[in-house]
C-alpha cells in the first residue's frame, strides 16, 4: 500500500481554457479531495477563444464527470454534430462527408460491409456512393437527430456523433462544477517559475505581487505560449510545419440563420480551408490558412465575404505552429492543451488530445517521487497518439487536384512513412491497416480515402467471392437503403431533438 505521506497532496494548473477548467474538473472528480487542486487564471491574458467542435469520445468525458447532456447541452447552447462535410478538398465543386459511426449494416459475418461495398465499387459501382451507406450523412443531409440504439439489428446502432458548443460556456460550465468540489481559483498572472536547482523540478510558481504557490505536481495549461514546460522548463517543440504548413487562423461568429444543421463543413480555400461550427445561439466561422499563401487582411476579407450571416464580433487572428513538444510530462510538469501541441482544428482532435490527456494522467497518476518512468510511459503513449492524428489530418491534403499554389505544394507533400504504409496498402489491396489503438478507426479512413478519390486496385479478401453468396449483394444494399431512409424519416429534426432535450 502506498503511504500517505508520499501522495500527489497539492496540484497547481497554470491557465484557465478549455486545457485548465477541463483538467480541474476531472482531477477534482477523480482525486475526491485527496490532493488540494489550484487553478491559476489570467483574465488579461484571456484564452484563445476557439475549439468548439468535438469528436464522439468527449460524451464519455462528461459522463465520466458524472454532467447529464441535457444540461451540458443547455449551458453551453450545444448542437449535435454527426460528422464532417468537406467541400471542395478534391477539386473545386466536389464533396465528400465523414461521417461518425459505421457504414450500412453487417450482414456477414466473414466479411464487413465495406468490403462489399469496394468490390461493388470497382465493378462498375451499381451500389452508388458510399454516403448512401451512412446513417449519419442521412440524417446530417435531412437536418435530422436521433440517439443512437444498442440493438445492432436495427440501421440507428450504426450512428455516433459529438457536439459542437460554446467553449466560453463550457470553461464556465466546468469551473462552477470544479469550485463546487473545493478548487481553488486564483486570478492573475503567473510572472514566475521556481525550479529545483538540483533537479530541475518545479518547487512553485509567483504571481504578479504574490506569494509563491507551492505544488508537488504542476499542469502547464497556459495554452500556445507553455508558461511552465517551454518559458521555465525549456523542454522544446518539434515543429510539423513541414506535413502541416497551416500556421494561423482568423475568426468570426456570425448570426444564426436558418435551422442549425448537425454536421460540421470545412471548405477550401486558396490557401487553406473555412471552418463552418453551427451553435443554437450563433455561427462559429473561421479561416485555417497558410502565410505564405495569403495575407491576414486577405484572409479576413475571403472569410468575411463567405459567412452566411451577419457577423456579431470582431475578428480574430491567431498564429500557431502546427507540431508537439518533445516531452509532453517533463519532471513534475505536465502540459495539456494547447502548451502540449497543436495540429490544426481539421477533425476536431485538440479538445479530445485534452480529454485523453487528463485520462491517461489518471491512469499513470505518481506519487511524489514522480517516477521517470511513468513519464515515459505518459510520453510514448502520447506521441504516438500524436502521430496517428497527424497522418490522418495529412490524409486530407495530399491527394487534392486543385491547381491554387497551396494547394499544389500539398499534394506534392513527402509525408510520412507510417501514413505511407497506410496508402500503400489501401492502394494496393483495399486494406485499412490500422493498429488498434487509432482514434479514428476504419469507417473515417474509409470516408476520407474514398472521399479523396484514392481507389483500391482490387476489393479486399473475400468480397469478390462472398459477392455470390447467399441473399444477392444487390438485395442487401437496397435494403441497407431502405432502412437508412425509414429510420432518418423516422427521426425528430435537429432542433426538436435539441429542444426536446433541453426543456
Ligand atoms: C484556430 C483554432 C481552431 C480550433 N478549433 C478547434 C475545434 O474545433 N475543436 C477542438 O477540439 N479544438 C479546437 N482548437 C483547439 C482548442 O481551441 C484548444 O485545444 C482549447 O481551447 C484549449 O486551449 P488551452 O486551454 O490549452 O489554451 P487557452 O485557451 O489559450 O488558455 C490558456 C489559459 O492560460 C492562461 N495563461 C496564459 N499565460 C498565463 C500566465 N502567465 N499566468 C496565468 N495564466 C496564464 C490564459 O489566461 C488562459 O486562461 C482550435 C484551435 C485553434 C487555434
Amino acid at each position: 500500500m502506498m503511504k500517505t505521506e508520499t501522495l500527489v497532496k497539492r496540484i497547481v494548473i497554470v491557465g484557465g481554457g478549455s486545457a485548465g477548467w477541463m483538467s480541474a474538473a476531472a482531477l477534482a472528480n477523480a482525486l475526491e479531495q485527496s490532493a488540494h487542486i489550484t487553478l491559476i487564471e489570467s483574465e488579461a491574458i484571456g484564452t484563445v477563444g476557439v475549439g468548439e467542435a468535438t469528436i464522439p469520445p468527449i460524451r464519455q468525458f462528461n459522463q465520466r464527470l458524472g454532467i447529464s447532456e441535457a444540461d451540458f447541452v443547455r449551458a453551453t447552447q450545444g448542437s449535435f454534430k454527426l460528422g464532417i462535410e468537406f467541400d471542395g478538398w478534391t477539386k473545386e465543386g466536389e464533396r465528400y462527408f465523414h461521417p461518425f459511426g459505421h457504414y450500412g449494416a453487417d450482414f456477414d459475418v466473414h466479411v464487413p460491409f465495406h468490403h462489399y461495398w469496394l468490390s461493388d465499387h470497382l465493378n462498375g459501382g451499381k451500389a452508388g456512393p458510399l454516403d448512401d451507406y451512412s446513417i449519419c450523412y442521412a440524417a446530417a443531409k435531412a437536418g435530422r437527430f436521433t440517439h443512437p440504439n444498442s440493438d445492432p439489428r436495427q440501421v440507428q446502432s450504426r450512428l455516433d456523433y459529438a457536439y459542437h458548443f460554446d467553449a466560453t460556456l463550457y470553461a464556465e460550465y466546468l469551473r462552477q462544477y470544479a469550485e463546487a468540489r473545493n478548487v481553488t481559483r486564483l486570478e492573475g498572472r503567473v510572472s514566475d517559475v521556481n525550479l529545483d536547482p538540483a533537479t530541475g523540478h518545479i518547487l512553485s510558481v509567483t504571481m504578479e505581487d504574490g506569494p509563491p504557490i507551492e505544488g508537488d505536481l504542476f499542469l502547464d495549461c497556459t495554452g500556445f505560449i507553455g508558461v511552465l514546460i517551454e518559458g521555465a522548463m525549456k523542454t522544446g517543440y518539434e515543429d510539423w510545419s513541414h506535413w502541416l504548413p497551416c500556421n494561423r487562423a482568423v475568426a468570426v461568429p456570425s448570426e444564426s440563420t436558418g435551422d442549425t444543421i448537425p454536421y460540421t463543413r470545412s471548405t477550401c480555400r486558396k490557401a487553406g480551408w473555412q471552418w463552418r461550427i453551427p451553435l443554437q445561439h450563433r455561427t462559429g466561422n473561421g479561416y485555417v490558412y497558410c502565410d505564405r499563401f495569403t495575407t491576414a487582411e486577405e484572409a479576413e476579407q475571403t472569410l468575411r465575404d463567405n459567412l452566411d450571416g451577419q457577423p456579431i464580433a470582431d475578428a480574430k487572428h491567431l498564429r500557431f505552429l502546427t507540431g508537439r513538444r518533445k516531452k509532453f510530462w517533463n519532471k513534475n510538469c505536465v502540459a495539456v492543451g494547447l502548451s502540449a501541441g497543436f495540429m490544426e482544428p481539421l477533425e476536431s482532435t485538440s479538445l479530445h488530445l485534452i480529454q485523453f490527456a487528463i485520462m491517461r494522467l489518471l491512469t499513470l497518476f505518481p506519487d511524489q517521487e514522480m517516477s521517470p518512468l511513468l513519464a515515459e510511459e505518459y510520453n510514448r503513449l502520447t506521441v504516438a497518439e500524436y502521430e496517428r492524428i497527424r497522418d490522418f489530418l495529412v490524409l486530407h491534403y495530399i491527394a487534392n487536384e486543385r491547381d491554387e499554389p497551396f494547394w499544389k505544394e500539398m499534394a506534392a507533400l513527402e509525408f510520412s512513412d507510417s501514413l505511407q504504409f497506410k496508402i500503400n496498402h489501401f492502394r494496393q489491396n483495399g486494406v485499412i491497416s490500422l493498429d488498434g489503438r487509432e482514434l479514428f478507426g476504419k469507417p473515417s479512413w474509409l470516408a476520407v480515402l474514398i472521399g479523396q478519390g484514392i481507389i483500391p486496385e482490387r476489393a479486399p479478401g473475400l468480397s469478390a467471392r462472398a459477392m455470390s453468396r447467399g441473399v444477392p449483394v444487390e438485395t442487401r444494399f437496397a435494403q441497407v437503403k431502405d432502412a437508412i431512409a425509414a429510420a432518418t424519416h423516422a427521426m425528430p429534426t435537429h432542433k426538436d431533438a435539441i429542444r426536446n432535450l433541453t426543456q
